[in-house]
């Protein structure tokens, strides 16, 4: 991916207070993200937060839920936007705590290199799944969005084995449709 070439000098001073380094940033496949400036807020997420994402996401995320609600399969938002600098912030909480960077990035994206930046990846749930968990693959609402989320200009971003190098994710799914 050419992504990384477009990661600005800004982004690598930011990078580097995290003590993450040019080196670790190249062997990172996902690409480099623009972070959104054109979000809207949507509703909660199944923890009471405040979620943003792109306006013709937040069309695209109603349509698929009310499509899926009718069908008697409810659909749960984890979490959308995450800026760049809120991804920094996870990370430097997690160094002070006295984690390894190594075992972070295992889990965390590079600040600049998640799809959430975009405002149009959302983390999606179902009642009595665990949020984030592989385990959402074995639930019907994973079975309802395999065959229609496309339909609503939804993919899953991060299927088994995918180019990115980067673990399955069942309940990750981004919008198309760019605002
Ligand atoms: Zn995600």
């Amino acid at each position: 991916m050419a992504g990384t070439y477009s990661v600005n000098t800004n982004l690598i001073a930011k990078l580097a207070e995290l003590r993450i380094t040019e080196k670790d940033i190249h062997a990172c496949k996902l690409p480099a993200y623009e972070q959104s400036g054109n979000l809207v807020q949507a509703e909660d997420d199944m923890f009471g937060r405040t979620q943003l994402m792109t306006p013709a996401t937040l069309t695209s995320w109603q349509n698929l839920k009310k499509a899926a609600q009718d069908e008697g399969i409810t659909l749960l938002l984890v979490s959308a936007f995450r800026s760049i600098d809120y991804q920094c912030e996870l990370i430097a909480a997690k160094l002070e705590r006295g984690q390894k960077l190594s075992d972070i990035l295992s889990v965390n994206a590079i600040p600049g290199f998640s799809e959430h930046h975009t405002g149009r990846a959302l983390d999606i749930n179902t009642p009595d799944c665990e949020p984030l968990s592989e385990a959402f693959e074995e639930t019907p609402a994973f079975t309802w969005l395999e065959a229609n989320a496309s339909r609503y200009e939804f993919g899953l971003s991060f299927p088994r084995d995918n180019e990115f190098g980067i673990s399955y994710e069942p309940w990750h799914w981004a919008c198309r449709l760019l605002d």
